[in-house]
C-alpha cells in the first residue's frame, strides 16, 4: 500500500493549550514550557478547527495525502518532536483512539452558577465562599506626607492618607462584618491605615483579631516611620494573632530606621519588610538593607510613580522567555480564562466604608448600608474585577498569548495599558 493511501490518527494531547486568534494559532506544552506559533497557515488552522471541534476531541483523522502536503507534513513533525501530539497508523487501531478534552469546570466559573438549575437562591448559598481575602482600612488618620500616598495603595497593599478627610471604621461594624463572614472561605485579613496606631478603638483590636471567624493569616501593615515608639501598643494585641508587615518606600530616614532596627518586635515570627522600589537605585538600596541587618522575610513590589515607564518596562514587562520559563498548568491556564486569579475573592473596605473588590473599579457599596453578601453577588454577576481576564480586555483579547500572560493586575490600571509586555508592545 502506497504511503498516500494509508490513513492515520493525529492525536494532540490534552496538556497542550491551543489559541487560535484570526490567522495566528498558538500551541503551548504545559509540561514542558515550549511556545509553538503559526501565522497565516492555512492548512494548520484549518487542522486546528476540526481538533477542536467537540465532536473530535482533540483527535482527527488525516490522510496520507494529506500528509503529504509540506505544511501539514511540518507541523505534525513539529508536534511530535515537542511531545505535543502524535500520528497513529489508523490500521493499527480499532476504530478512533479516545481522549479526553480540557475545558474550564472550575468551581468558580461563574457562566455554570448562572446556570444553576436550582436558581440564584442555591446560588446566593455558594456566595460567601468566594470571600478569600478582605483588607480593612481602619483609618486614614497619618501625619507623614509620603509622595506615594494616594497612589500606592492602588497598585499593591499598601496604607493611604484617602482624600485627606479623616475617616474611620467603626469597630462594632467590623465585628458585624466578621459575623456576616462566618460562611467564607477567608484566607486572609489585612488590616491598613493611615497609621494604625492611631486608630481611636484600638483597644477593640485584640477581639477583633482573635474572632474565631478568622482566618490564620492575618496582616497589620505600617510605614515604617510610623512604628518607632508604638511597642507598647503593639504589646497590646496577642502576639500570634498577626503578623507585621513594615513598608518601606526610599529614601530611608537612616536616624529612624536605626531606631527600628533596634526594637524587639523585629523578631516577631512573621514579620515581613515591603519595599517599595521605583527604580534600580532602590533596588541596591534594599539589597544593602536586606545584607546588613540579615532582613529575612521581605518582598520588592514595583511602585509606578508616573515617571518610571522605562523602569517597569525593563522590571515588569514580560516576555516570551518569561512565559515560557513560568510555565503556567493546565488548570491556572483554564482559570484565567474565567476568572482573575489575582483579584477573585478580595474584597476591600476603605476607611470612609466604601467597598471595592478592586480600589481602582467602581465602588461596590457602602460597609454601613449594604450586606457583604449582596457586594459579592453584585461583583459575581455584574462586577468588573473577579472576571477581569485578558481574553475581555484589548489589545490582549486579540492576542494568542492572552492565557499565558500572567493575569490583569493593578498595574495595567496604573500604566494605563494591558500589554505589559513585549510581546505585542503595538497590538
Ligand atoms: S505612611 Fe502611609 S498613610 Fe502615611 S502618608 Fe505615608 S503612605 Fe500615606
Ligand atoms: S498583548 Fe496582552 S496577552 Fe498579548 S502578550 Fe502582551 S500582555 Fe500578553
Amino acid at each position: 500500500m502506497s504511503k498516500e493511501s494509508q490513513n492515520f490518527w493525529f492525536i494532540l494531547d490534552n496538556y497542550v493549550h491551543v489559541s487560535v486568534r484570526g490567522k495566528s494559532v498558538l500551541f503551548y506544552n504545559t509540561l514542558t514550557g515550549k511556545i509553538l506559533e503559526y501565522s497565516d497557515c492555512e492548512p494548520v488552522s484549518r487542522l486546528v478547527k476540526r481538533l477542536n471541534s467537540p465532536r473530535n476531541l482533540l483527535v482527527i483523522g488525516l490522510t496520507g495525502k494529506e500528509l503529504a502536503n509540506p505544511e501539514i507534513s511540518r507541523f505534525v513533525k513539529s508536534m511530535r518532536t515537542f511531545f505535543m501530539g502524535d500520528l497513529i497508523d489508523a490500521s493499527l487501531t480499532k476504530g478512533k483512539p479516545m481522549q479526553m478534552a480540557p475545558y474550564p469546570n472550575i468551581q468558580q466559573d461563574v457562566e455554570f452558577i448562572k446556570k444553576s438549575p436550582q436558581g440564584p437562591i442555591a446560588v446566593g448559598d455558594r456566595m460567601m465562599k468566594y470571600v478569600a481575602e478582605v483588607s480593612l482600612f481602619i483609618n486614614s488618620a497619618c501625619n507623614l506626607d509620603c509622595g506615594l500616598c494616594g497612589s500606592a495603595h492602588r497598585q499593591f497593599l499598601c496604607c493611604t492618607r484617602g482624600k485627606n478627610t479623616r475617616t474611620e471604621l467603626e469597630s462594632r461594624s467590623i465585628k458585624n462584618l466578621l459575623q456576616q463572614l462566618q460562611g467564607a472561605s477567608l484566607a486572609r485579613l489585612n488590616i491598613l491605615g493611615g497609621d494604625i496606631f492611631k486608630y481611636s478603638q484600638w483597644e477593640q483590636l485584640p477581639e477583633i483579631l482573635t474572632d474565631p471567624a478568622l482566618p490564620t493569616e492575618k496582616y497589620l501593615y505600617s510605614h515604617y516611620l510610623n512604628l518607632a515608639g508604638q511597642e507598647h501598643k503593639l504589646a497590646q494585641l496577642p502576639t500570634d494573632a498577626f503578623s507585621l508587615k513594615i513598608v518601606v518606600p526610599f529614601p530611608v530616614k537612616k536616624q529612624q530606621w536605626e531606631e527600628i532596627m533596634n526594637m524587639p518586635l523585629l523578631n516577631r515570627p512573621g514579620t515581613h519588610f515591603l519595599f517599595i522600589i521605583a527604580g534600580e537605585t532602590d533596588i541596591d538600596a534594599a539589597e544593602e538593607l536586606i545584607t546588613r541587618y540579615h532582613l529575612e522575610n521581605h518582598s520588592y513590589h514595583p511602585f509606578f510613580n508616573g515617571r518610571n515607564r522605562e523602569f517597569f518596562r525593563q522590571a515588569v514587562f514580560v516576555d516570551r522567555e518569561d512565559l515560557e520559563e513560568a510555565r503556567p498548568t493546565m488548570r491556572e491556564i483554564l482559570a484565567r480564562q474565567c476568572i482573575n486569579p489575582l483579584q477573585f475573592g478580595t474584597l476591600t473596605i476603605l476607611s470612609n466604608g466604601d467597598i471595592y473588590a478592586n480600589v481602582n473599579a467602581r465602588r461596590l457599596g457602602a460597609f454601613a448600608g449594604d450586606s457583604i453578601y449582596d457586594m459579592v453577588y453584585k461583583e459575581m454577576f455584574r462586577g468588573s474585577s473577579w472576571r477581569r481576564t485578558r481574553k475581555k480586555a484589548a489589545p490582549c483579547r486579540h492576542c494568542t498569548f492572552n492565557a499565558l500572560c500572567p493575569p490583569l493586575s493593578n498595574y495595567e490600571y496604573a500604566l494605563g495599558q494591558n500589554n505589559l509586555c513585549h510581546i505585542n508592545p503595538r497590538t
